[in-house]
């Protein structure tokens, strides 16, 4: 990557826009000159300004990047030409993540990886299942839609669900998960969150306000433990791509501090709520999910509790069922008690475990999936069933492990 500094900024202009860039990416640059994709429009004006350009500059950049998708400097045709030669001659680059590997499914999901933005081989992987809703819409609205093919130019896809990633690795450890065998590896900037959007758009050629996409921050890591960027990821997302946060959901395995800060966010910006709680009880949550011994079930329902929500918004609880462990009958039926004692408009995502080498858990049979399905229906709670995407790609929910070894 470039290592030259921008070298039309004097040294205290420079300083600022790195603080900038630190304040939103909570990481330091190392050795290269501003990258402006993960910038917000206020940032991108002031830094124009100290340079002795216009404010709407900055607008005219984040025009470009956000809602334009281009992705090089040069690209930005309504800068003019020589401000955008000072721009690159001074080491300032976009850098918006690119897609670097593809994997598809036979089911028509792709899986990514995306390069980094601080290290480019540094990459980060998200998903992309077409006509699918991951379960996030909660009411099987989006399974099983036939896939239109009209012709070259039509898409095959009528609706899509973008899985993004906020970390690699993960620390939370959940004895399940793929990823959790990575540990946590680094937080990801706000530029590699959103860019995984804003590359995934850009391949499929999404239009904006018209194509029905749905984000869902479910892929690597714990979006709740990188809060500031992933936060800022979101607001970019939403206000400067156009993403309504109705589309996007954000799970967590019950972060409470960060639950807690979610409900304090303006409704214009706050992602729809899902927890993964995964057992029926403390007991058989802490064994699998060890954060429950910081943070047990009680506590993460007060911290949700806190959170204002929109009309007929529900909180989706995810519930991984393993074969033998959270799938019997008693747990459907401690599981609805709960919810129902949680006094909150919920919704329950079933999600059939997902095998990873190295774990030693079992698939649930598919009539305890039934079963338990029913037995949750018949409590009076709305439940979905998730079918399982890109399973033969590794793509499929806690299958994220950073690695090609699914394509060699
Ligand atoms: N860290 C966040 C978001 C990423 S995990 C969280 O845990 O919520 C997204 C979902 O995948 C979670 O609900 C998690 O419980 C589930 N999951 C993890 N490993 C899985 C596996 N092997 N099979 C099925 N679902 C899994
Ligand atoms: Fe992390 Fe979520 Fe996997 Fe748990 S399930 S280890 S929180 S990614």
């Amino acid at each position: 990557m470039n290592g030259k500094k921008c070298s039309m900024l004097s040294p205290a202009v420079s300083a600022h826009t790195k603080q900038l860039f630190r304040l939103d990416t909570n990481r330091p640059v190392v050795g290269s000159g501003p990258v402006l994709f993960g910038l917000n429009a206020e940032a991108l004006a002031a830094s124009m300004v100290e340079i002795g350009e216009p404010v709407w500059r900055g607008r005219q950049l984040a025009e470009a990047m956000y809602r334009q998708w281009v992705a090089d400097l040069d690209g930005v045709t309504t800068l003019p030409k020589a401000l955008r030669s000072r721009l690159v001659a001074g080491g300032c680059a976009i850098r918006r993540p690119r897609i670097v590997q593809t994997f598809v499914s036979n089911d028509g999901t792709e899986r990514y990886l995306v390069e980094g933005q601080v290290l480019e081989s540094q990459t980060v992987e998200s998903v992309w299942m077409p006509d699918g809703d991951g379960g996030e819409a909660g009411d099987g609205s989006g399974a099983d839609v036939p896939k239109q093919s009209n012709g070259e130019n039509e898409k095959e896809w009528q609706r899509a669900t973008i899985c993004v990633s906020s970390q690699v690795g993960c620390a939370v450890n959940c004895q399940f998960c793929l990823t959790a065998k990575l540990g946590l590896q680094r937080n990801l900037t706000v530029g590699e969150i959103a860019g995984q959007v804003v590359a995934i758009l850009d391949r499929h050629a999404v239009e904006i306000g018209k194509d029905r996409v749905n984000l869902v921050f479910m892929g690597m890591g714990e979006p709740l433990l990188n809060y500031d960027s992933w936060m800022a990821a979101v607001r970019l997302l939403v206000k400067e791509v156009g993403i309504s946060p109705q589309r996007m959901t954000v799970s967590t395995s019950g972060i409470v501090p960060g639950i807690e800060r979610l409900a304090a966010e303006p409704p214009e910006v706050r992602p729809k709520l899902a927890i993964s709680l995964n057992a029926p009880n403390d007991e058989i949550r802490s064994e699998i999910m060890p954060i429950n011994r910081k943070w047990p079930i009680e506590a993460v329902l007060d911290a949700v509790r806190k959170m204002r929500l929109r009309p007929r918004e529900r909180i989706t609880f995810e519930y991984v069922l393993l074969g033998g462990v959270t799938d019997r009958p008693e747990h459907a039926q401690q599981v609805a008690r709960l919810l129902r004692r949680s006094g909150l408009p919920a919704k329950v995502n079933l999600i059939a475990w997902n095998p990873g080498p190295g774990i030693a858990y079992q698939m649930p049979q598919p009539e305890a999936v039934e079963g338990f399905k029913r037995a949750l229906v018949a409590e009076g709670v709305p439940v979905y069933v998730r079918r399982p995407r890109g399973r033969d790609i590794f793509a499929a929910c806690g299958q994220l492990k950073r690695t090609i070894e699914a394509a060699t």
